[in-house]
């Protein structure tokens, strides 16, 4: 973690908790961060869009809430005959701050390739939200030690022609796939390597300044008892958290252990 960039931490609750659950889960978190959690660390959630409308006006209508909302995935397109699609256009209207793009589930189980990634990323850009972008490798290509190259590829296309100051602002995931759900997370050192050669990726495409802005999340089995190592590493910006961000102690917990006073 840099001084320069604020850590975000962004829970993904994939297809978890109906709205009544949703409200609970995002109440209870409310109650345990603090407003030193709050200066500290950006804290997302992405929750399923049938969430959005409650999640969302509940942390509006919350004085000392700042929970980010978040969604999971968009169209490309502002609106039309895309049937049982969301457009960008909308949730930009329920106040998502964040959308996540090119996630493993969604490239694995849903074909998104690059080429859609970048079509969503300025998408979610045109209406003024953030992408987080996912990108990572699978346990073969690990293996095989092709594991920098798949991720720079990922990237380049990712983001061909988007421009860099749109970058800068942007998030980018570095998510080895074979740690996502499993319960093995990479080492501190690993995911260090990675993410600083995703910053080395940016720096190549878009220059020095855009990488020192753009900020870089470690994902794949992130808990409360790993997140303070990861998050000392000085490659990586925040923390995206699948399963352990469903139970709102827990989530807190990483939170508050990825800014150790
Ligand atoms: C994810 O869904 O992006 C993820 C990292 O999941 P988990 O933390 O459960 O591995």
């Amino acid at each position: 973690m840099s001084g320069i960039r604020k850590p975000l931490i962004s829970g993904n609750w994939k297809m978890n908790h109906n709205h009544f659950e949703a409200l609970h889960c995002v109440e209870k978190l409310s109650m345990r961060l603090t407003a030193e959690d709050y200066a500290r660390v950006d804290a997302s959630v992405h929750v399923p869009f049938t969430d959005l409308r409650t999640v969302q006006t509940y942390i509006s209508s919350e004085k000392k809430c700042f929970i980010l909302v978040g969604a999971q995935h968009c169209h490309t397109e502002d609106k039309g005959a895309f049937t049982g699609e969301v457009s960008p256009a909308f949730l930009a209207k329920l106040e998502v701050r964040y959308v996540l793009c090119g996630h493993s589930e969604r490239r694995q189980y849903f074909g998104e390739t690059d080429e859609g990634v970048n079509a969503k990323v300025k998408a979610i850009l045109k209406h003024g939200m953030t992408p987080i972008m996912c990108v990572g490798e699978t346990l073969d290509q690990r293996e095989a030690g092709d594991a920098e190259s798949v991720v720079r590829a990922q990237i380049m296309a990712g983001l061909e022609k988007v421009k860099a100051e749109d970058v800068s602002k942007m998030v980018i995931a570095y998510e080895p796939i074979w740690a996502i759900g499993t319960g093995k997370t990479a080492t501190a050192d690993d995911a260090q390597v990675m993410c600083a050669a995703v910053r080395a990726q940016v720096t190549d495409t878009f220059g020095g300044e855009t990488a020192l802005s753009v900020r870089i999340q470690y994902g794949g089995s992130a808990k409360s008892s790993n997140a303070t190592e990861l998050m000392a590493q000085p490659d990586i910006d925040g923390l995206l958290v699948g399963g352990a961000s469903l139970d709102p102690d827990e989530f807190a917990k990483i939170v508050t252990a990825s800014h150790p006073a």
